[in-house]
């Protein structure tokens, strides 16, 4: 991640950060004053829809934390943040506020924050050549639209509208095929939820596209999203064949002194969706596989061993006894912790496609080791797809971030 320190106040990349603490923070308040609010009736014990609230709002103050960029550690803010829950919990039992503590609460909030850290572990970047230059591009993309309000603004509205639509069919699923709730509260919460990460993640992905595409004219320092003009030509890499060690450092970022290359705005031809798909399907296959064989497994011991094992028995008691909207959530967590595992693996085998950027084009396919490009940027003979040829063995300058 980004060391703070190398970056100057008032680039796009530091306004960035600051945006997002600054959001965490009005998040945090929120959560707090929601949860400790005296005698507050939403999302207390009666509730049908208590644990998932918990689990949503931790999960998303998990999800902000990490790219506030406070700790850089995953495996830290896991703690932070469990932290957080568990001071919230304890805040309840002032006695004035008329709240009580509850460990089901904390548990739920805790899951939360695992499914969202989980998915920040997935997205974190992966690949060393090509793959680790397009994820510094999305990375700075990302930057610079988190320095715009109305990123925010339009963030938040489609999130409100993809609640308002995934609520509704959430209730209609439950009505349909579960007839299992309750109420149709829980599945239409969790409607709302997948709603608003399916519009959420529609939009971030459309806007960092398009910021991107706009950004390879502007030519910002991948570093700290500065764009001063290039006064000399950016450093080409020239020199050994497969070389990232500059020839001539002439061009630094004004901001940032972070030397600015060729390579670094070079159009790259899109991997082709067949080859992406290609990459996706042994991991989508094989985290599939995992969930139906954990699940039977499951159901299997306890169908099985529930009458002859006190300890199970003990366990599947305490189980039943949880709330309806607990249960779900224990569902919920499994199929994402698994999801994400999966998705982590479908990243890092496309990372490693695009890594071969150089070697074939990522457009077509066409086999590039005997295209000389004019730097270590080219373009395809086959189809005009853009290419950089990165050597994988010189670690990158730039700090590692996440995207
Ligand atoms: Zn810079
Ligand atoms: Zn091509």
């Amino acid at each position: 991640m980004t060391d703070l320190r190398v970056l100057p106040p008032g680039t796009p990349a530091a306004l960035a950060i600051r945006n997002i603490r600054i959001a965490w923070i009005i998040a945090l308040v929120f959560v707090l004053v929601t949860t400790l609010w005296p005698r507050l009736s939403i999302g207390s014990g009666e509730s049908p829809i208590d644990k998932l609230i918990h689990a949503a709002a931790f999960g998303v103050l998990a999800a902000l934390f990490v790219y506030t960029r406070w700790l850089r550690s995953l495996w830290w803010s896991l703690l932070f943040m469990i932290a957080v829950a568990a001071l919230d919990e304890v805040l309840q039992m002032i006695p004035q506020l008329g709240r009580s503590a509850d460990l089901d609460d904390w548990g739920a909030d805790v899951v939360g924050i695992a499914i969202a850290l989980a998915f920040c572990m997935a997205a974190r970047p992966v690949g060393a050549g090509a793959s680790r230059l397009v994820g510094q591009r999305r990375s700075i993309a990302a930057d610079l639209l988190f320095v715009q309000p109305t990123a925010w603004l339009h963030l938040a509205t489609v999130a409100a509208l993809g609640f308002a639509a995934g609520a509704p069919l959430g209730v209609l699923l439950d009505s349909w095929f579960i007839r299992k709730g309750p109420q149709p509260w829980q599945y239409g919460f969790i409607g709302g939820m997948l709603g608003m990460a399916v519009g959420v993640h529609a939009l971030w992905e459309a806007g960092v596209r398009a910021r991107v595409r706009r950004a390879i004219s502007e030519h910002p320092c991948l570093a700290c999203g500065a764009s001063s003009p290039l006064t000399a030509p950016a450093v080409a890499d020239v020199g050994t064949e497969f070389s990232n060690t500059p020839a001539s450092a002439t061009n630094h970022c004004t901001r940032c002194g972070t030397p600015r290359r060729a390579t670094d705005w070079a159009p790259i031809a899109p991997l082709q969706a067949s080859a992406e798909l290609g990459a996706c399907l042994l991991p989508i296959l094989l985290s599939t596989v995992a969930l139906v064989v954990l699940s039977v497994t499951f159901i299997t011991i306890v169908t099985t061993l529930r009458l002859r094992s006190d300890f199970v028995l003990r366990i599947d008691t305490w189980y039943q006894m949880l709330p309806a909207d607990a249960r779900i959530l224990g569902d919920i967590a499994t199929v994402a912790l698994i999801g994400a595992c999966g998705l982590a693996a479908c990243r890092r085998r496309i990372a490693a496609r695009v890594d071969q950027c150089g070697a074939s084009c990522l457009g077509c396919g066409f086999d590039l080791r005997a295209t000389t490009p004019t730097a270590i940027a080219g373009t395809c003979h086959e189809c005009g797809g853009g290419f950089v040829r990165i050597a994988t063995a010189t670690p990158s300058t730039l700090p590692e971030r996440n995207a």
